[in-house]
């Protein structure tokens, strides 16, 4: 792997503990001791990570027409497993050091026990990384089910529901975000690989012809989609598998890459997946996965090209991207340089001082922005301090109201990244926002 262009010392360390100290990521259930890898999004968290996601949906289903979205089940029957192939092949290589005893994945210790530096493994073993459980009330007479490993599932199955119920024909599309659970055998690096995750995939279906250029297309958009908001773009990388590195399923894949602190590392897998998920639950289900194309008479099993992303991943990589240590007036910032789109508050209002007749003419500033923007509002400590705070978690503007705002009905805007500041009418506010935001 090669290393990151231009790292910051201690980088990941940095971006967990300000990720805690400032209530994006916490380590879960941390009162009794934590939960390994596990992790609970707080305030600021839980806005990132949804506006990651809103940003997905936005590019691959908003702004088109061709794509549609769904939302299914998180358990299924052992069925659905089954027939795409994840009962059986569905596993990692688990080897135990034979000196500490620890457990890895094989595939990715290049022999080298990380824990004690051993190179005498156990033979290594198929490890399936479903979460299986009991559906039903009794225990021990419940029906197996699975908690899904991808959401990709739930749109095949699901297939021909869509078709028959919106009017979309080849080459269309079918998004789902959502929860999808691994029994990861060695979680790490912080929310990089953790066993309850988010991810963000589309299945598109095309006529088999057309597979190639499909595949193409979807790996130069989503790629475009990281540097879009943010990421620059050599900090990414794409990264075609050699044909004997394919998935079961995958007549190619090309991953999308960051440069990780540990080096560049997987965001997002493209892969085509051929007419291998459909005719397998076709086969399985005996429900026909087809289309009829009325207008060439053919009746065919589309090819799917699937761009799949972790959701958890990529806020990791934006929060990594962003961070960044500079000097204003002499004195050292931490600054989140995130994307406005991506940032927890898109705007701080922050009345001069606690002075009760501030009060009300930051509140109506408040009101304004409310219903547009997700705002911050602090009236504690110095101005200074609290630009400081808004740095450190990326808010892209802070609006401060003065005692003379309440002699000319104007307040001054600060930007994050120059840390220029414009003083601006209260009425035109919300303009002059929206243009900066590029929303005008
Ligand atoms: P790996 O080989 O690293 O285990 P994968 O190639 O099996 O991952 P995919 O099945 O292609 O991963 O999943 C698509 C995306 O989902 C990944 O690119 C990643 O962003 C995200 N993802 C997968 N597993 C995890 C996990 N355990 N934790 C967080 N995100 C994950």
């Amino acid at each position: 792997m090669n290393s990151t262009p231009d790292a910051i010392p201690d980088l990941l360390d940095k971006v967990t503990n300000l990720a805690k100290r400032r209530g994006f990521i916490f380590p879960s259930a941390e009162i009794y001791g934590g939960f390994r890898s596990t992790y609970d999004y707080g305030p600021l968290g839980v806005n990132m990570l949804r506006n990651v996601k809103q940003a997905w949906w936005r590019s691959m289903v908003q702004t088109r027409s061709d794509i549609v979205g769904i939302d299914a089940a998180i358990l299924g029957p052992p069925a659905i497993w089954a027939a795409s192939g994840h009962l059986e092949t569905f596993t990692d290589p688990l080897v135990d050091c034979k000196r500490c005893k620890e457990r890895w994945r094989e595939d990715k210790i290049d022999g080298v026990c990380p824990n004690c530096g051993s190179t005498e493994f156990t033979e290594a073993r198929a490890f399936n990384l479903m979460f299986e459980t009991q559906a039903g009330p009794v225990e021990g007479e419940g029906a197996t089910a699975y908690l899904r490993p991808e959401t990709a599932q739930g749109i095949f199955t699901n297939f021909a529901n869509v078709l028959a119920t919106v009017r979309k024909k080849p080459p269309f599309g079918i998004a789902q975000v959502g929860k999808s659970f691994r029994n990861e055998i060695t979680p790490q690096n912080f929310v990089f690989r953790t066993r309850e995750f988010e991810q963000m995939e589309m299945e598109y279906f095309v006529p088999p012809a057309d597979a190639d250029e499909w595949y193409r297309y979807w790996i130069d958009t989503r790629l475009a989609w990281y540097v879009d908001l943010g990421i620059p773009a050599e900090q990414l990388r794409l990264h075609e598998h050699l044909p004997e590195d394919l998935s079961h399923y995958s007549r190619g894949t090309t991953d999308v890459e960051f440069a990780f602190p540990w080096g560049f590392d997987e965001l997002e897998g493209v892969a085509n997946r051929g007419d291998y998920d459909l005719t397998q639950h076709a086969k399985a289900s005996g429900v026909a996965l087809d289309y009829f194309d009325p207008t060439t008479n053919e009746r065919y099993t589309p090819f799917v090209i699937e761009p799949a992303a972790g959701a958890t991943r990529a806020m990791m990589a934006f929060l990594l991207a962003a961070y960044h240590e500079d000097l204003v007036e002499g004195e050292s910032r931490t600054v989140l340089r995130l994307d406005w789109r991506l940032a927890p508050y898109q705007v701080a209002v922050l009345p001069l001082s606690k002075k009760p007749e501030l009060e009300d003419v930051s509140r109506e500033v408040l009101g304004i922005l409310q219903p547009h923007f997700m705002c911050d509002y602090d009236v504690t400590q110095s101005i200074g301090r609290r630009y400081r705070r808004q740095d450190e978690v990326g808010t892209p503007y802070c609006v401060t109201v003065d005692f003379d705002s309440l002699e000319d009905r104007a307040v001054t805007v600060r930007d994050r990244d120059t840390t220029d500041q414009v003083r601006v009418p209260i009425d035109g506010l919300l303009a002059s926002l929206r243009e900066r935001t590029g929303q005008s």
